[in-house]
C-alpha cells in the first residue's frame, strides 16, 4: 500500500501532520471522509442581523488595500458589489491573493457580517460566483497546521494520480445488483459533492461497503465458531426439567419459557452454544440460567457462573443453594471469591479439577490460570457488558468446547445488539413477571429535600426499605467517602432514632459488604447508603424506594440499572432523582421504565462509540457508516454478506480472502 509520503506535493512535514490524524496510506487519505458539509447558499444581506454569517458573491469594485501589522499579520480590504448592493470585505492573511483580486473579478466571500459598518470579515474567499443551486463544502477533521483546504487538495491529488490504489470490497455481482457507483466516482463525489442527490448516492455506496466488510468478518467468525471443535451433545432430561419448574416459587413467564427452550435446544445440539440472553432489569434472567446449569449438571458436566461483583456472586450462590435445596438433588454448588483464604481456595481448585464441584459461582477469580476443570460444559457470564471481550474469551477457553451463555441486563436495541454481538445468537426476555407495579419516578431539587424525607418516612413506617445513592465523584474515593459519611450523618439526624442506617461502598472488604447486604436483606438495615456498587443485579424485594443524589451526573443506563433495584416485589415503588440541573435528560427516566426506550435515548445522546460503556477493540469505529442511521443498510448487508460467504462460487474470491485475512489485524 502506498505511503502518503510518496504522494506528489506531500513533504515530510505534512506527512507528520497526516500521521497525527491517523492517515498513513493513500487509502487512509481517500477514506478520510468529511464529518459534515457546509451548505453554501447565497444570503440576503438585507435580511441578516448583526454578526450573522454571510455568504455573498459579486464583482470587486475597488482595488484591495493591504495592511501589514508588526505582529506579522496582514489584512486586506476591498468593496464588493453584490445583488444586494455594495459591501465591504475584510480578510486576514491573504496578502498572497492580492494580485488576483482585480477590479471586476468575481469572488465569493463567507464570513461574519457587521451590519453597522456594512462589512463582512471573511473567513474564506473563493473565486467565481454562486449559482442558484446550493453548494456543498466538505469539512474534515483537521489538525493544527493542516487546513480543511490542504486536506481536500491532497485527497484530490490522490484521486487524480493514485486511484489505482483504491481498494474496493464490494463483490461485482452486488455492484451490479444495486447499480452502485464505482468506488473512484463515489470517493470523488464525497470529497467534491456537486449536489445533495449525488452525495447521497455516493454515501450509500461507501456505507454499504464499509458495513459489508464488517458484517462479512462477523459472519465468518460466527460460521467458524459453529464449526469449531464440535460442542457437547446432551440429552436433557425433560422430567427433571418439569420437576424443577414445579419447585420454583413462581410461574415462569412465557418469555422465560421461550428462552429456556432456546437454550435447551442449544445444549442438546452438537453445535456449540454462543448465546446472549438479554432482558430488562428484573425480567428474571437468573432463574433461567440456574435451570440451565442444573440441567447441565444432570448431564454430567460442570457449570461456571461468573458475576461482576462479589455481592452479586454471593446472591446467585444463595439463590441456587435455596432452589436446589428444595429439589434434594445431589448437586454440589460452591462460591469462590477473591476474599476467600488460600486454603479454602486451594480446596475448591482441587474439587473443581476432580469434578467434585458441579456448579461454581464466582467473580473474575474464575478465570485465573490456576483453575482447571474436570469437564466444564457450560459457562454463564452475568452482566456480561461488565467484562471485557478478553475476560469472556478466557473463561470460554477453560473447557474443551463449553456452551456459553452471556446475560445482559442492559437492554440493547436489536439494531445495536446485532452489530456488537453479531457473532452470537440472541434470546430476549421482553415481559416482566406478572404483578409488577411500575416504579413511580420523580425529579426533585435540593431545596425540596423536605418532601423527599417525608416520603422516606412514610416508606419506613410501612416497614419497607430505602436505598440512598450517594453523589457520584469520579475516581476520587476520599471525596466519595466524605459524601457517603455526610449523607449518613444527615440521615441519622432525620431517622436515626427509629431506624437503622447502613453504608456500603466499593472500597470495603468483601466480607463487610456481604455482611451489610445480608443485614439489608433481612431488614435489619432500613436505609442503605451506597455508591453504584449496588448498581447491578442486587435483589431485595422489600426495598421500595430509592433516592439518587446528583442524578444528573449519572448516565441514563446507569440510572435505569440503579432504579431497577426497586420495584422488584409486589409493592409500589418510588424513585426520586435529586438534581438542580439537566432535568430535560432526566425527564426521560421520569417518563418511562422501558429499558429499551431508555437505551435508545442513551444511544442518541452518547452515540454507539460508548454504548453502555462498552468499549470493544475498535470494531465499532466506522469511518462513514453510522449504526443508528444506517440500520437498514446494515440489515441488507448482513444478508448479502452471509450469502456471499456461503456461496461456493466465491470461495476463492479476492475480496473474501482479503477481508478474512484482515480479521486478525483488527
Ligand atoms: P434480572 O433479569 O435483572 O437478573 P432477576 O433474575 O434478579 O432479574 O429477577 C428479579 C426478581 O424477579 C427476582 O426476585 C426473581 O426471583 C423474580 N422472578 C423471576 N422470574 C419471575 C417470575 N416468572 N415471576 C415472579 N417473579 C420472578
Ligand atoms: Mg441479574
Amino acid at each position: 500500500m502506498r505511503n502518503v509520503a510518496d504522494i506528489k506535493g506531500i513533504g515530510p512535514k505534512t506527512v507528520g501532520l497526516l500521521n497525527k490524524i491517523n492517515i498513513f496510506t493513500t487509502n487512509d487519505l481517500l477514506e478520510h471522509f468529511p464529518f459534515r458539509y457546509e451548505i453554501i447558499k447565497r444570503t440576503n444581506l438585507n435580511e441578516l442581523e448583526n454578526e450573522d454569517k454571510a455568504i455573498v458573491d459579486g464583482k470587486i469594485e475597488s482595488v484591495p488595500i493591504l495592511l501589514h501589522f508588526r505582529t506579522g499579520f496582514n489584512k486586506m480590504n476591498f468593496r464588493l458589489l453584490t445583488a444586494n448592493g455594495p459591501v465591504g470585505i475584510s480578510i486576514f492573511n491573504r496578502a498572497f491573493l492580492k494580485n488576483n483580486l482585480k477590479i471586476g473579478t468575481n469572488v465569493i466571500a463567507i464570513g461574519k457580517y457587521d451590519k453597522f459598518k456594512n462589512v463582512i470579515t471573511a473567513a474564506d474567499l473563493q473565486f467565481g460566483l454562486l449559482n442558484s443551486e446550493e453548494k456543498l463544502l466538505p469539512v474534515y477533521h483537521a489538525t493544527s497546521g493542516l487546513t480543511n483546504k490542504n486536506l481536500n487538495t491532497y485527497i484530490n491529488t490522490a484521486l487524480l494520480f493514485y486511484h489505482k490504489d483504491i481498494i474496493d470490497n464490494i463483490p461485482l455481482y452486488l455492484m451490479d445488483k444495486y447499480k452502485f457507483l464505482n468506488k473512484k466516482t463515489a470517493l470523488n463525489i464525497v470529497h467534491n459533492p456537486p449536489n445533495m442527490n449525488k452525495l447521497k448516492e455516493a454515501m450509500v455506496r461507501l456505507k454499504y461497503e464499509e458495513l459489508f466488510a464488517f458484517m462479512l468478518k462477523i459472519n465468518y467468525l460466527k460460521v467458524e465458531h459453529q464449526k469449531e471443535a464440535a460442542g457437547i451433545t446432551r440429552n436433557i432430561n425433560q422430567e427433571a426439567l418439569g420437576e424443577i419448574i414445579k419447585k420454583i416459587p413462581f410461574q415462569l413467564t412465557a418469555d422465560q419459557k421461550i428462552v429456556l427452550n432456546e437454550i435447551i435446544k442449544d445444549l442438546n445440539s452438537k453445535r456449540r452454544m454462543n448465546r446472549l440472553l438479554q432482558g430488562d432489569v428484573g425480567s428474571g434472567k437468573t432463574i433461567v440460567s440456574i435451570i440451565a446449569m442444573y440441567l447441565n449438571a444432570l448431564s454430567g458436566y460442570q457449570s461456571a457462573l461468573m458475576a461482576p461483583t462479589e455481592i452479586l456472586a454471593t446472591q446467585h450462590y444463595n439463590n441456587i443453594k435455596d432452589l436446589l435445596g428444595k429439589i434434594n438433588a445431589n448437586i454440589n454448588v460452591e462460591l469462590i471469591t477473591g476474599s476467600l483464604n488460600k486454603k479454602l481456595k486451594n480446596s475448591i481448585y482441587e474439587d473443581l479439577a476432580s469434578g467434585k464441584i458441579n456448579i461454581i459461582i464466582g467473580t473474575h477469580t474464575l478465570i485465573q490460570d490456576e483453575i482447571t476443570y474436570q469437564n466444564l460444559g457450560l459457562v454463564v457470564t452475568d452482566e456480561q457488558h461488565r467484562f471485557g471481550v478478553m475476560q469472556r474469551m478466557a473463561l470460554r477457553n477453560k473447557g474443551v468446547a463449553p456452551d456459553v451463555l452471556y446475560m445482559s441486563a442492559t437492554p440493547i436495541p436489536r439494531t445495536y445488539a446485532l452489530s456488537i454481538y453479531g457473532d452470537m445468537d440472541i434470546s430476549t426476555i421482553k415481559e416482566l413477571p406478572k404483578g409488577r407495579i411500575p416504579i413511580k419516578t420523580y425529579i426533585k431539587k435540593n431545596d425540596e429535600i423536605k418532601d423527599v424525607l417525608e416520603v422516606m418516612y412514610e416508606t419506613l413506617k410501612r416497614k419497607e426499605q430505602i436505598y440512598v445513592i450517594a453523589p457520584l465523584i469520579e475516581e476520587n474515593d476520599i471525596n466519595t467517602l466524605t459524601n457517603i459519611n455526610d449523607l449518613k450523618n444527615k440521615m441519622e439526624l432525620a431517622f436515626g432514632k427509629n431506624f437503622n442506617i447502613g453504608i456500603i461502598h466499593g472500597k470495603m472488604p468483601a466480607e463487610q459488604k456481604d455482611l451489610i447486604m445480608g443485614e439489608f436483606l433481612q431488614n435489619k438495615i432500613n436505609i442503605l447508603i451506597s455508591t453504584t456498587v449496588i448498581e447491578v443485579g442486587v435483589d431485595v424485594p422489600n426495598a421500595t424506594m430509592m433516592v439518587i443524589f446528583d442524578a444528573f451526573k449519572f448516565g441514563l443506563s446507569t440510572l435505569h440499572q440503579l432504579r431497577g433495584r426497586v420495584g422488584r416485589g409486589l409493592k409500589e415503588s418510588t424513585c426520586i432523582l435529586i438534581s438542580d440541573t439537566d432535568s430535560k435528560r432526566l425527564s426521560i427516566i421520569e417518563a418511562t421504565t422501558d429499558g429499551f426506550a431508555i437505551s435508545e435515548e442513551d444511544f442518541k445522546l452518547r452515540g454507539h462509540g460508548d454504548l453502555f460503556g462498552i468499549k470493544q477493540s475498535g470494531t465499532l469505529n466506522f469511518k462513514i457508516a453510522d449504526l443508528k442511521e444506517d440500520y437498514k443498510i446494515l440489515l441488507q448487508v448482513k444478508k448479502d454478506s452471509m450469502e456471499y460467504l456461503e456461496n461456493s462460487k466465491y470461495q476463492d474470491d479476492e475480496i473474501r480472502k482479503r477481508l478474512i485475512d484482515s480479521i486478525n489485524k483488527d
